[in-house]
């Protein structure tokens, strides 16, 4: 068992913002309104994330690491209509495959929760555990076991940065939870809640101002496209302004990204890339999000109509730049 989860690790579990980002998106999908997580030699020594969300059952802990043990699915049907950001039910059980875990869990509706701790190859070994209500998992010496995978790490401080980007993309898609970033026992990241998009892109980008940004957003049958558009002025040479959401998630689309390109055309410098941030709201019946186990690839049903709205809503936010 544990050399398949490894080489479900291989694709699910790269490096540690990976870690960050399965454990973070699973806080997300448990309903927490807070996010706390700690890292610790670019995550390769420590990664811990707290959440206050429903917590798990005691029951369910040790199912919660099988692989393809998830509780957010019931049916094929489900995996083609999900909304929740996990479901194919192999994060923990990869990441316990590669590192040691302790993982602690509390519901509200229990007095008592538990603790459950695990390392590659062994038995994991529940005991009870009274603390506040959510869930605490802890990822210590991650590829401890696996030395080639180790060495292709980066410095501790490129993994550190991958890790603040990666919690940047799911805090755009989840302004109304608070984060919380903590490295090396120093905070680098503290988001409170925001209930626009808006603000909570203006608490993580601190280069930009509220003038800089201009908001537009269409609708269609089924798909709602909302973009903040940034000021041409502040485009940068890199791609670090265009980010694209498909409910709430961040995706990786090249085709959406020209897109955005197109509907600025003519009026930004060559040389640029305009900025614009883009949140699709869509049905899901119209995307298939499970092309690859990191959900960040998808494929459209109707991918004309969609670059469409996305280049009409790009050229909208420009147009109030102009005056
Ligand atoms: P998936 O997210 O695809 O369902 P995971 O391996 O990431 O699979 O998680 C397995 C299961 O563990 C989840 O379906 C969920 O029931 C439970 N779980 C994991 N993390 C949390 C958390 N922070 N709060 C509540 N439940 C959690
Ligand atoms: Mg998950």
């Amino acid at each position: 068992k544990i050399v398949v989860d490894q080489i479900a690790a291989g694709e699910v579990i790269e490096r540690p913002a990976s870690v960050v980002k399965e454990l973070v998106e699973n806080s997300i999908d448990a309903g927490s309104g807070k996010i706390s997580v700690y890292i610790e030699e670019g995550g390769r020594k420590s990664i811990i994330v707290s959440d206050n969300g429903s917590g798990i059952y005691p029951d369910d802990v040790g199912l919660a690491f099988r692989r393809h043990a998830t509780s957010k699915i019931q049916s094929v049907d489900d995996l083609l209509l999900t909304r929740t950001l996990g479901f194919r039910g192999e994060a923990l059980s990869s990441i316990s495959s590669v590192s040691h875990v302790r993982l602690r869990s509390r519901t509200r509706d229990l007095e008592t929760g538990v603790e459950y701790s695990v390392s590659p190859g062994q038995e994991g070994i529940l005991t009870d555990w009274t603390g506040s209500p959510g869930t605490t998992i802890e990822v210590r010496d991650l590829f401890h076991n696996l030395p080639v995978r180790l060495k292709f790490l980066k410095s501790a401080s490129t993994e550190q940065s991958q890790i603040q980007e990666t919690i940047t993309l799911l805090a755009l898609g989840h302004p109304e939870v608070q984060f919380h970033l903590s490295v090396n026992g120093r905070t680098s990241l503290a988001l409170s809640t925001r209930d626009d998009r808006r603000l909570r892109l203006l608490d993580l980008y601190p280069g930009l101002e509220e003038k800089d940004l201009s908001r537009a957003v269409l609708e269609g049958e089924g798909i709602r496209v909302e973009a903040l558009v940034l000021t041409p002025e502040k485009n940068r040479k890199d791609r670090k302004y265009q980010n694209v959401f498909l409910n709430r998630r961040w995706i990786r689309h090249p085709g959406l990204l020209q897109a955005i390109s197109q509907g600025a055309a003519g009026r930004v410098h060559k040389d640029v890339h305009p900025g614009a941030w883009i949140w699709i709201e869509m049905v899901p019946d119209k995307v298939d999000v499970n092309v690859h186990p990191t959900k960040r690839e998808v494929r459209f049903l109707e991918t004309d109509r969609l670059f469409s709205l996305v280049r009409r809503v790009v050229s909208e936010g420009l147009d109030s730049f102009l005056n």
